[in-house]
């Protein structure tokens, strides 16, 4: 069901607070040294990533049973999600999202959608291996692609050798 002002309004404060610690916690880890990688491509619409959302949480909401229930309560009564499932070794809970209709692909409330919608497929190019769902229109980059592209062409490979090493080590 569509979003109504209220829950426009309550969800557009927690993803005021999701964007601070997304930008706190990945500001954070190019002080550290990491460097991302580069996302291409575009997204085509498919719709995939509404069929399952899934969201990681920290071992304090994975572990303490009142912080857990409160997060799934959340997730249930503000972003319509209704948790399904849970991948045990990276603490993700997947959910069916209430706004996702099937049959056109569409959210019927894109605009209030929340952060995690919003960040994907960001997220993944702050992995080490990033994973795209099957079909989605986006890819990842390494960071220093360029200077991978010059030592390759330096190596004079044959055509097919050199693009299947650019795709098998993301350099397109
Ligand atoms: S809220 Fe909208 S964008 Fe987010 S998973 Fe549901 S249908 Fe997709
Ligand atoms: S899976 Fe990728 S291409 Fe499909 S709607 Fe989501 S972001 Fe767009």
């Amino acid at each position: 069901m569509r979003d109504g002002g209220l829950r426009r309004a309550v969800k557009g404060v927690a993803l005021a607070h999701f964007r601070l610690n997304l930008a706190v916690h990945r500001a954070w880890r190019r002080l550290r040294g990491e460097r991302p990688h580069t996302l291409a491509g575009d997204c085509g619409r498919c719709g995939a990533c509404c069929e399952a959302p899934a969201i990681q949480v920290s071992p304090l909401t994975w572990f303490l049973p009142t912080a857990r229930a409160l997060f799934l309560a959340w997730q249930r009564r503000v972003n319509g999600f209704e948790w399904t499932g849970v991948d045990r070794r990276q603490r993700v809970f997947t959910f069916r999202c209430t706004h996702f209709d099937p049959a056109t692909r569409r959210c019927d409330s894109y605009d209030s959608r929340p952060g995690p919608c919003r960040d994907y497929p960001r997220l993944q190019v702050w992995s080490a291996a990033p994973a795209f769902l099957p079909g989605c229109g986006y890819r990842a980059v390494v960071p220093n692609a360029a200077g991978l592209i010059r030592e390759l062409a330096v190596r004079r490979l044959d055509p097919e050798r050199e693009a299947r090493l650019r795709r098998d080590l993301d350099l397109d």
